[in-house]
């Protein structure tokens, strides 16, 4: 599967920014006016599922998608938002 194309990859990354905050995944470091320093980085591994949805992405900075590079999901997976008994959530992590 080929990469998207540069407007292709800002208006994920705005989708993205939309649903868990303009915000590493990862280390919760912010980005900044126009996601300066944001990548996409693959949730799931694109040698498992090669696919550019946006069900499959989240925002990382560099350095954790650097670090994190093709390693099974479930090290990294984390959910998004805190949940109580009945999935009522607590806070967002954005
Ligand atoms: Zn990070």
């Amino acid at each position: 599967m080929s990469t998207p194309s540069s407007a292709r990859r800002r208006a994920l990354k705005a989708a993205l920014a939309e649903r868990d905050g303009s915000a590493c995944f990862y280390c919760a470091t912010q980005f900044g006016p126009g996601l300066d320093g944001s990548t996409l980085d693959h949730l799931v591994p694109r040698s498992r599922w090669s696919t550019w949805a946006v069900e499959a992405l989240v925002l990382a900075c560099e350095p954790c998608n650097r670090a994190k590079d093709d390693s099974a999901p479930a090290l990294w997976l984390r959910p998004a938002v805190r949940f109580a008994p009945g999935l009522v959530p607590l806070e967002s992590a954005g």
